[in-house]
């Protein structure tokens, strides 16, 4: 693993039965290096099943990070939210099954002389937090790929909710290979050119003395006065060669306390 010698970890293979919200099962569908067999919704019919974030999971749009969640909304909205979310589930399914009943009486003007809409077409109305079921077969340097992308912090909650639960599955079958993964992979850090450069020249300041802040440097204090000096996150990035949404990665990496 440490040497990315991956072929012996292409010799074991795992396969899940996965109940996922359709959005979580088409972020993992885009990991294409896996044999899939989803449950038919042309043949059989959707279960009344749906999920709801919880409330601490209900946050307004992240304004750093275009992909992810900011700050929660307050108990009250975020209670709205969730009563929102269920009842266009709620109305949505009843759509659902009035277009899959025998005699319509879906008081649209159709004319209920049909035995049921087709499920292939009926199922377009459902929203993509009702749940579907896929059976998941891949090797487990695939796996592993998945999980190092998806147990990130990066990834959508609902989907890394699902890798953790895979890892803990996965976890106890492979144990000598997943404490491998572990070590090499999953805690492992990746640097980018400019983070390294920038890292190399935190740690040579380590512990010098600033005499006009009467401060030991440490690699944080040292980043924070830099930027203060640049005047932002931005303009300090810009002259290292990152974007401020890179740099703040960068922080985040190593746990610098930037105020
Ligand atoms: C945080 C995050 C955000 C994302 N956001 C988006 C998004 O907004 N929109 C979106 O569409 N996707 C998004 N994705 C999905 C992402 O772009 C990848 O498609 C997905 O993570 C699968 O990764 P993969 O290709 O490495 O894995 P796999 O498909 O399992 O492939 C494994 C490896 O095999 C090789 N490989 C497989 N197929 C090919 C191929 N055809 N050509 C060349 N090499 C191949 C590559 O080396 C690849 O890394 C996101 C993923 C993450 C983790």
């Amino acid at each position: 693993m440490r040497m990315r010698h991956t072929s012996p970890f292409e010799m074991a293979v795992v396969k899940l039965h996965i109940k996922a919200p359709i959005f979580v099962l088409r972020q993992l569908i885009r990991h294409r290096t896996h044999a899939a067999n989803e449950y038919s919704a042309r043949y059989s019919i959707v279960p009344d099943e749906y999920y709801i974030p919880e409330i601490g999971d209900i946050a307004v749009q992240s304004t750093t990070n275009r992909q992810g969640r900011g700050e929660s909304v307050s108990g009250q909205d975020a209670l709205t939210v969730q009563r929102l979310i269920r009842e266009h589930s709620d109305d949505s399914y009843d759509l659902y099954e009035s277009l899959l009943a025998e005699r319509s009486n879906f008081g649209v003007g159709l004319s209920g002389s049909f035995e049921g809409i087709a499920r292939e077409t009926a199922r377009m109305v459902l929203p993509v937090n009702f749940y579907s079921e896929i059976y998941w077969t891949q090797s487990l340097h695939n796996l592993f790929h998945l999980l190092k992308l998806r147990m990130d912090h990066h990834a959508q909650l609902e989907i890394r909710e699902l890798a953790n639960g895979i890892y803990r599955l996965v976890q106890p079958l492979f144990p000598l290979a997943t404490e491998a993964f572990e070590d090499y992979i999953l805690g492992a850090l990746n640097l980018s050119r400019m983070e390294f450069e920038l890292l190399k020249s935190l740690t040579s300041s380590l512990n010098l003395y600033d005499i006009g802040t009467q401060q030991v440097l440490t690699p944080s204090t040292y980043l924070h006065n830099m930027i203060k000096d640049a005047g932002s996150l931005k303009d300090f990035g810009i002259s290292v060669g990152m974007s401020e949404r890179e740099l703040r990665d960068f922080i985040t990496k190593w746990d610098f306390e930037i105020e």
